[in-house]
């Protein structure tokens, strides 16, 4: 098949001392070879999460306690922490928002790629430094025979996000998860790494999984999108279906978020008023009910089905889209 990885009814939750807090709640998404998907949501909504129990790297007290993660037809549920380390860095690899913690402090920038790439290539340090070098010209850091030789502190956030960017594809890995890649930059930095996201996807045919906050972000760089809240995927589709044809109203008000203008980092977002829910007692209906300005009595008691668009590939579980539920003439007008 060419589904790199398949996400089946996953359930991820954390004993905590207070009870279970049921992180991720069933949630199934896939991602073909090659090709590059947004997973976006607030903090809280179970993104990170997510990211985490694909690469097994969740701390305790958090446990996957359902569903499936196929990679290559395989589940990694099941694989010990053994079989996940020959995985990690090689097959998926992983950036996180702040590169400065990811990077070693005490060494160079070219050590810690060619690191990398023994750690997991039968390369010689000689070669592997070769590679380091063919890294950072691959991922655009300008005089890399002399940066190679830099620390991270020489190094600016964009051009450390590159160097991250660098040792993560150094593998050639079959998927990248870039949890808020460019979160911590400014809007420049940011377009530019994104772009090197996206041009690097053409280039290396792997697959990526980008994760954000930021509707905004996934546009240029991903063909489709998963929107999570409350630890459940409210609607899914792809960037044609989110942006210009989004059913859900959590959606609705994240597009409102976006700045219109995106070089104006001063512009005033609209954030959607609320808070997320509860996770330790999660609501028994629509996890958006609290926040959502069409809620109707259903929505409270009942979580709703996903309701699929006629194609299939565009779903989103919400009440609205019952065949029975009330006009919200509102609500048909931003549909689109
Ligand atoms: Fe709003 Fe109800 Fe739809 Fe949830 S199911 S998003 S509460 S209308
Ligand atoms: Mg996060």
């Amino acid at each position: 098949s060419d589904k790199l990885l398949e996400v089946k009814d996953l359930r991820t939750s954390f004993f905590t001392h207070l009870g279970e807090v049921k992180a991720i709640r069933g949630i199934s998404f896939d991602v073909e070879k090659g090709e590059s998907i947004g997973i976006v949501g607030e903090s809280g909504s179970g993104k990170s999460v997510t990211s985490l129990s694909i690469m097994k790297l969740l701390l305790y007290p958090g446990k996957i306690v359902g569903g499936e993660i196929l990679f290559n037809g395989e589940d990694l549920v099941n694989k010990t922490n053994k079989d996940m380390m020959a995985i990690r860095g090689n097959e998926i690899a992983m950036i996180f928002q702040d590169p400065m913690t990811s990077l070693n402090p005490v060494y160079t920038i070219g050590d810690q790629i060619a690191e990398a790439i023994i750690k997991h290539q039968k390369l010689s340090r000689k070669e592997a430094h070769e590679r380091a070098l063919e890294m950072l010209k691959l991922v655009n850091i300008p005089d890399p025979e002399k940066r190679i030789h830099n620390f991270p502190h020489e190094f600016s956030g964009g051009m450390r996000q590159r160097a991250m960017i660098a040792i993560a594809l150094s593998c050639q890995p079959q998927l990248l998860i870039a949890d808020e890649p460019t979160t911590a930059l400014d809007v420049t930095i940011q377009a530019q790494i994104l772009d090197l996201m996206k041009s690097l996807n053409a280039k290396l045919d792997t697959s990526t999984m980008l994760i954000t906050h930021d509707l905004g972000v996934v546009a240029d760089v991903c063909s489709r999108v998963v929107v999570m809240y409350g630890g459940l995927i409210m609607e899914k589709g792809s960037i044609r279906d989110i942006y210009y044809e989004p059913r859900h109203p959590y959606t609705m008000g994240l597009l409102k978020s976006i700045p219109k203008v995106a070089s104006d980092e001063k512009q005033r977002l609209i954030p959607i008023p609320g808070t997320p829910p509860d996770l330790l007692n999660p609501p028994t209906g629509c996890p958006f009910y609290a926040r959502c300005e069409y809620a109707m009595r259903i929505c409270n008691t009942q979580q709703p089905p996903y309701f699929k668009s006629e194609d299939g590939k565009h779903e989103s579980m919400c009440w609205l889209l019952h065949p029975d539920a009330p006009i919200n003439e509102k609500y048909e007008l931003l549909k689109g």
